[in-house]
């Protein structure tokens, strides 16, 4: 046992536990590095997104963000995305590019009308068609590569239950699944470096995430959640996420900082 346990404690330094070091991974580095333990956040652009991120912030983690350009019909969220990173000093930003082959039959990549105006039981029956073919186990799994390649244990993901879209990878189990996997699968895994998967957002409502979001100085204006903006990047007001941050703002008591189209849509 003790045998084990030195050999596991020189295999653990100078990898997923220890402090920065300034090395080149080939991505872009953003900030001033530190000597805080490092988290990988996944990051969309969205609301959820940039509260996990000032989370993992603000539980002294390094930052290093990973957003994918999956060719997502609307570009916004990429710009949103970055400005996020920057706005919580991240360490690194990754873009990683998915051949849009493989996410096809979804309304965000594909030329599929988005649904607007869906009540709340319209929303809760079944997966919608802004469903993205294996989505987060993709996502996750390049989140992984990246954090064992950077040494870090910890991996950030803004999956929600509460206001839950139908989404099954968004689930408690498939991330508890993951998790398992991700165990198995890596050196650091393997050698005793557990590799967590952190769902802060996990039990919290749309209105719980923004208080708290608020609480740690989000600015919510830098963040992009519509399916279905304008040219300009104007969100519509009424596709079904929008609609549920419209619904998180008003339950927080706060305004939410982002521009909406006029009620009117031409043909809907
Ligand atoms: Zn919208």
């Amino acid at each position: 046992m003790r045998a084990d346990a030195r050999k596991r404690s020189v295999v653990t330094q100078g990898s997923c536990r220890e402090g920065s070091r300034k090395r080149n991974f080939g991505l872009e580095w953003l900030g001033t590095m530190t000597n805080s333990k490092k988290a990988v956040i996944l990051v969309s652009g969205g609301l959820d997104s940039a509260t996990v991120m000032a989370i993992a912030r603000n539980d002294g983690y390094e930052i290093h963000g990973i957003s994918f350009d999956y060719g997502q019909r609307h570009r916004f969220e990429l710009e949103s995305a970055a400005m996020v990173c920057e706005a919580n000093q991240a360490a690194s930003h990754v873009v990683f590019p998915v051949a849009t082959a493989i996410f096809r039959g979804s309304a965000l990549t594909n030329d599929i009308d988005v649904p607007h105006n869906r009540s709340d039981a319209e929303m809760g029956d079944g997966i919608p068609v802004t469903y993205v073919p294996a989505r987060n186990t993709i996502f996750l799994s390049v989140g992984l590569g990246l954090a064992e390649s950077i040494g870090a244990c910890d991996i950030f993901i803004g999956v929600n239950a509460v206001d839950y879209s139908g989404y099954p990878d968004c689930r408690p189990e498939f991330v508890e699944a993951f998790e398992a996997m991700a165990n198995l699968a890596t050196k650091a895994g393997v050698e005793g470096q557990k590799i967590t998967i952190h769902t802060p957002l996990v039990a919290l409502t749309k209105a719980q995430i923004i208080q708290r979001g608020i609480e740690l100085g989000v600015d919510y204006g830098l963040t992009h959640s519509c399916y279905d903006p304008s040219p300009e990047g104007i969100s519509c007001g009424d596709c079904d996420s929008c609609l549920l941050r419209l619904k998180g703002f008003a339950e927080a008591g706060t305004a939410d900082p982002i521009m909406y189209a006029p009620p009117q849509r031409p043909g809907s």
